[in-house]
């Protein structure tokens, strides 16, 4: 191939976290000529933006003990790395439930001396929080918030630092290879529809993974999207500078969400509205369109009535707003909630790129993909 005749190395489709932090770390690390197309008029706006902000310590993975040692893994890592986006002032509690929880309180506790993730029994007045009847044990843990709005500025900046090139408001419809082997990506933007050429694309689109494989004729990868609802609410004072998770099977958390000054409820059983797969041989579904036809009348009043049978203070939580978006998880995590990192080089064409973190933390696990696979 004639190094000339392509505009750049690396195309980036979609500027949410993992689109904006893959380009960086190709023009930084790699010294590629590397662009980010994003149909939105701003970066992670979606999914980078709209989750629950929390930095994965392991806490959450009883299950899957894999996840929990990467996220033992990434976490130093996320920290050092964006100090000015971390909320680490909060208090994080997790509490087990006696009935229908998957584990009980000796086992969380051992779980995390296993992982060697920081616990200890909760302060008095904090268990005082929490109904009894219901909860077997409370736990002081280490895990923190990350300011969603801050990530966005320091991830965009350090793009545009790196030399990456960002296009809003530029939807990718569709990549082709060409005959002299590079490759083709139609793109339409604010002037219209033209086409780059290039190495290679990586496409970092999340739950709309398949539509840019779909619109290209080429395979799909086996998904499943939930439309989510996170409750955005006012907490009681003894919440406010407080994180709680209710661990393990159809509870609840309440965590800070500093881009809102709020905090947000999500519930295992009431924050998926929906789900739906992305199947072979199955007619595709847009999920950004899907959603908007799907019904949004609010699950919070069923979180916060048995969110408040743990911890009977939630009834004073005041509603304020919701925030809607899909989630996207490799079906094979239903079996053990694990959240394993989708990473497919050569997906249907050579030097197309597929990849998605059900974590922020996965990064660093695509990263470690990256690295190896071009030096
Ligand atoms: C409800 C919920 C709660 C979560 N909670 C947490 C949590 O507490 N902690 C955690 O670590 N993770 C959490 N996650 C997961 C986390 O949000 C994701 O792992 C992460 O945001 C994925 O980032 P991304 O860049 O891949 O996706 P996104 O941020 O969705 O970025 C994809 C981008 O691609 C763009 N795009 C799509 N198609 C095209 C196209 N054809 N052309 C151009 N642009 C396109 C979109 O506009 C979007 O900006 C949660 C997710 C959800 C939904």
């Amino acid at each position: 191939m004639n190094a000339n005749a392509v505009e750049f190395d690396a195309v980036i489709v979609g500027g949410g976290f993992f689109g904006c932090s893959v380009a960086t770390h190709l023009a930084r690390e790699l010294g590629e000529r590397t662009i980010v197309l994003e149909r939105g008029s701003d970066a992670l706006q979606r999914a980078s933006y709209a989750n629950q902000a929390r930095v994965h310590n392991g806490y959450h993975y009883p299950r899957s003990v894999l996840t929990a040692f990467r996220c033992r893994v990434n976490f130093p890592r996320f920290v050092d790395d964006f100090p000015g986006c971390i909320m680490d002032t909060h208090e994080k509690y997790y509490g087990v439930g006696k009935r229908f929880s998957k584990v009980n309180a000796v086992q969380f506790k051992r779980f995390c001396e296993l992982i060697g993730a920081p616990v200890s029994p909760a302060p008095k007045d904090i268990k005082r929080l929490f109904n009894l009847d219901y909860v077997d044990d409370v736990f002081s843990t280490r895990e923190y918030i990350f300011d969603a709005v801050k990530l966005k500025n320091e991830t965009l900046d350090r793009a545009r630092n790196a030399g990456v090139e960002i296009r809003f408001n530029t939807e990718a419809t569709c990549v082709r290879r060409s005959d002299d082997g590079s490759m083709e990506l139609e793109a339409n933007g604010p002037d219209g529809a033209y086409t780059l050429t290039t190495r290679s694309v990586y496409n970092c689109t999340y739950a709309r993974l398949n539509k840019l494989l779909h619109n290209s004729g080429l395979p799909t990868l086996f998904l499943k999207h939930e439309l989510t609802e996170m409750a955005l609410v006012e907490v009681p004072d003894v919440i406010a500078n407080r994180g709680i998770t209710m661990m393990c099977g159809p509870f609840f958390s309440i965590m800070p969400f500093p881009a809102r000054g709020l905090h947000t409820l999500s519930h295992v059983r009431y924050t998926p509205h929906c789900e739906w797969f992305d199947r072979k041989n199955e007619p595709y579904r847009d999920p950004y369109e899907y959603i908007e036809t799907c019904d949004k009348t609010s699950n919070y009043v069923y979180m916060v009535k048995d969110a408040e049978r743990y911890i009977p203070c939630l009834r004073e939580c005041r509603y304020q707003d919701s925030i809607w978006e899909v989630k996207t998880v490799l079906p094979k995590s239903e079996v053990d909630d694990s959240r394993p990192v989708l990473y497919q080089k050569d997906w249907g064409l050579p030097n197309l790129t597929c990849m998605m973190g059900g974590k922020i933390d996965n990064i660093y696990d695509i990263m470690d993909f990256l690295t190896p696979a071009r030096v």
